[in-house]
């Protein structure tokens, strides 16, 4: 407690005793008590007993009178300093000195600043009456001489003075709910939403005015938000944001909702001329839209008339609340602006990873991320234009918003790809997968799409929410690499895969730059004659390490331009090889190559091709291109001009691992190929499945109806051999039949002409 100790000598200086005002901070309103406490100071001790006795059992506005005496200005400044708690003061005025009512109504306001208590003087004499200034000065309620009383009651002087004293000690109050909003209204700004802030605004008015928490906040029209129709604007009802006490029922409805219709009138007329209105029963406060997004009016049912000073300070305080209304809706727009998905009306990859973080914070129980990508989508929808493309992608929110319903939380993350975070129960693959089994309806047409999907728990070790999407897309990638509709699981593995493989692509840079790569080849027979046709070239690369095979590093190189560099090494080492064949006498083995996807993306590949061959004098038709399905697909028209110049100029054409990828029929007739490589896969399956052996049989159909020659990867096993020969593969390559083998031992291999083992 802070003490503020002062000499009022002066206020008894003829009394030479010294007279301390001691104010107490925690001291209580007499107002909030059941009695009104009278603190009675005179020398006259008659008068004192009379007053007593009179006062005794007198009861004002419902509450009995507690009075308190002092004989003396200092006994009273004594009473004063430990208690404050008084309604009203009843003073002499001539007691230690002439003046002694008039300093003590001084210490009180000035030293004490007691505002409150209602300051009433008594004279015995009859000729003394106080300035008008004085009583202005000291606010003093009343003044009577004490033979007076005796007509006019003290009853009645004191009803006056509590009156006073109550609605001085009201405003007080309310000047003190007031002081509290602008204290809070960073804390009112700092309100997420429009609902919560309406909430508090009714409440505080309602407290302001002491009255129930009655009323509604009703939205108006509003400015046209990004992405309204102006028309929407226009045409929009008045809306119910918040309703509280006997307007509860009509919370988030239309105005019109309200069952009440002179409020409802009331209301729209403030809206409608943008006017606050005062009326008996409510106040209508009106809160433009320059600075909230939309106009809002507060309506509290209040039962009574204002009087002037409470209109006063509900004015200062619509002018807070309207600056909080402003702010919340501003925040709420760049919320919108910053978290959401401006076409799709959803929450975007920010708002996701925010989540993220809430749902990974300990207090949290944990939960799932699910990635969801539409497969092809590029392909469905570039041919159908923006606006099916839109719809396309608005009916897979849907869809997954059904599926994931909060508090789950479906947003997209970028193009075509969604992301749902939320409890483990509901977030998982299993119902990702579903999403998509029944067609989507767009512009009255069905339409088939599949997803992949990945998921990760959100209490994995990944320091913040970028580094768990990271591992979420990588998995993701994983999945897609599997295939459409695929959906795969993450696996801590993937993140040690992933620094691998990043130090692999710095590893290659090296190789490149000082030659660390060789390359082997593996025999290709004919199968009715067991003779040698060809080889193909296999990458092999020993790094600092050892030894990574090439199904891990292509994928690698392919993803930065190394890819370029190692095609062309491959074949140059290829041409080499059809040169050193040639000088052995062996002119009938074709040497071939596997070329990716990106070599074919860069210009020039053909005359690289030319260039090479002619640079070693070799033959062209020597030279066999490899090239996977998915090679084929990624982009046909490129492709299928480097295939048709090379086969012109004589070279041989392979489609490898057929049957794996996606090329249909229509694609394949017009391929220029002269092998379909059957997968190995197939192959390994012929001795124990049904299907693979399916698969086999239509390939080699295939081939025969397109008159396109068969060559079988993989083959391990004299069965496999013979079922591939017995149903029309001619041409085979396996560890049967030989391992990837260095060149001179392929020269051996073909200079003795050895067959089939
Ligand atoms: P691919 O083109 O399908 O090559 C055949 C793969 O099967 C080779 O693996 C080969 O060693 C292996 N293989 C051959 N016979 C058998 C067998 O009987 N059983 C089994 N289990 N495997 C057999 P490799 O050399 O590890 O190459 C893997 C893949 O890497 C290749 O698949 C090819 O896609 C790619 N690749 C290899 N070298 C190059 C290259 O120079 N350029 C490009 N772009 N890709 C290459
Ligand atoms: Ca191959
Ligand atoms: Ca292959």
């Amino acid at each position: 407690m802070t003490q503020r100790s002062l000499n009022l000598a002066e206020v008894a200086e003829d009394a030479n005793a010294e007279v301390t005002f001691v104010p107490e901070d925690d001291a209580h309103h007499a107002g909030s008590r059941s009695v009104w406490r009278i603190l009675a100071v005179d020398d006259d001790r008659s008068f004192q007993r009379a007053t007593a006795l009179a006062l005794k059992n007198t009861i004002i506005f419902g509450r009995r009178l507690e009075v308190v005496q002092a004989y003396s200005l200092a006994e009273a400044a004594r009473q004063l300093a430990q208690d404050r708690d008084f309604a009203v003061i009843l003073v002499d005025v001539v007691m230690e000195c002439e003046d002694a009512g008039l300093r003590l109504a001084k210490g009180v306001r000035e030293t004490l600043g007691l505002m409150e208590p209602r300051i009433v003087l008594l004279t015995g004499q009859p000729g003394f009456a106080p300035v008008a200034r004085v009583m202005e000065d000291y606010d003093l309620t009343d003044y009577c001489i004490k033979s007076d009383l005796a007509r006019r009651s003290l009853n009645q002087v004191l009803t006056g003075a509590i009156r006073a004293y109550r609605q001085l000690h009201d405003l007080v109050s309310a000047r003190k709910g007031l002081q509290l909003i602008i204290e809070s209204s960073s804390r009112l700004a700092a309100a997420r939403s429009i609902g919560e802030l309406a909430r508090k605004a009714l409440a505080e008015v309602a407290r302001l005015l002491d009255v129930p928490v009655s009323g509604v906040v009703c939205e108006g029209a509003r400015m046209p938000a990004d992405g309204d129709t102006i028309a929407s604007c226009d045409t929009r009802q008045p809306f119910v944001t918040c309703a509280e006490g006997c307007f509860a029922d009509a919370h988030g409805r239309a105005l019109s909702a309200l069952g009440d219709h002179t409020v409802e009138q009331t209301i729209r007329q403030a809206l409608a001329g943008h006017i606050s209105i005062d009326t008996a029963q409510g106040q209508a406060i009106f809160l433009p839209r320059e600075e909230a997004r939309s106009d809002y009016v507060v309506y509290l049912r209040t039962g009574r008339p204002l009087d002037p000073a409470e209109k006063e300070l509900l004015g200062v305080f619509a002018t807070n609340l309207s600056r909080g209304f402003g702010n919340v809706a501003l925040i709420d727009r760049l919320d919108r602006l910053a978290f959401e998905d401006p076409v799709l009306r959803m929450p975007n990859a920010t708002a996701l990873l925010r989540e993220i973080d809430r749902l990974r914070r300990p207090d949290s129980h944990g939960g799932r991320l699910v990635l969801f990508d539409v497969d092809q989508f590029s392909r469905q929808a570039d041919g159908l234009g923006d606006g099916f493309r839109n719809a396309l992608l608005a009916a897979v929110a849907r869809r997954l918003e059904s599926a994931f319903p909060q508090p789950a939380m479906v947003a997209r993350i970028a193009d075509d790809l969604f992301g749902i975070v939320g409890p483990a129960m509901s977030v998982n693959l299993d119902r990702a997968s579903g999403v998509l089994a029944t067609p989507l309806e767009i512009e009255a047409a069905h339409h088939w799409c599949s997803a992949c999907t990945a998921e990760i728990p959100l209490d994995t070790a990944h320091a913040d929410a970028h580094a768990l999407k990271r591992a979420a897309l990588q998995t993701l990638r994983i999945a897609k690499s599997r295939g459409s509709g695929h959906g795969m699981r993450w696996s801590p593995e993937f993140e040690r895969d992933e620094a691998r493989r990043f130090r692999i692509h710095a590893r290659l840079t090296d190789a490149i730059a000082q030659g660390g790569f060789h390359v082997k080849f593996q025999p290709q027979f004919d199968l009715d004659c067991g003779r040698l046709i060809g080889a193909e070239a296999l990458l092999r690369w020993h790094s600092p390490d050892g030894p990574v095979p090439p199904d891990e590093f292509i994928p690698i190189a392919e993803k930065s331009a190394h890819i370029h560099a190692i095609g062309r090494y491959v074949i140059e080492q290829a041409c080499d090889a059809i040169g050193e064949l040639e000088a052995a006498g062996i002119a009938d083995v074709v040497v071939s190559v596997n070329v990716s996807a990106r070599q074919f993306e860069q210009d020039g590949l053909t005359d690289a091709i030319r260039e090479i061959c002619h640079g070693r004098r070799v033959p062209l038709d020597r030279l066999g291109i490899e090239l996977t399905e998915t090679a084929v697909m990624s982009s046909f028209d490129r492709v299928v001009e480097v295939l048709h110049a090379h086969r012109d100029a004589g070279g041989k054409v392979a489609i490898d691992d057929f049957g794996t990828g996606m090329a249909s029929l229509e694609y394949l007739h017009m391929l220029p190929a002269d092998f379909l490589k059957i997968d190995r896969t197939f192959v390994s399956s012929l001795d124990h499945e049904e299907r693979g052996r399916s698969i086999a049989r239509m390939i080699i159909e295939l081939g025969h109806n397109l008159g396109i020659a068969l060559i079988a990867e993989g083959v391990e096993t004299r069965e496999q051999a013979d079922w591939l020969r017995r149903h029309g593969c001619r041409f085979a390559q396996g560890w049967l039949l030989g391992r990837p083998l260095p060149l001179p031992q392929l020269i051996a291999l073909a200079r003795d002409g050895r067959g089939l083992p």
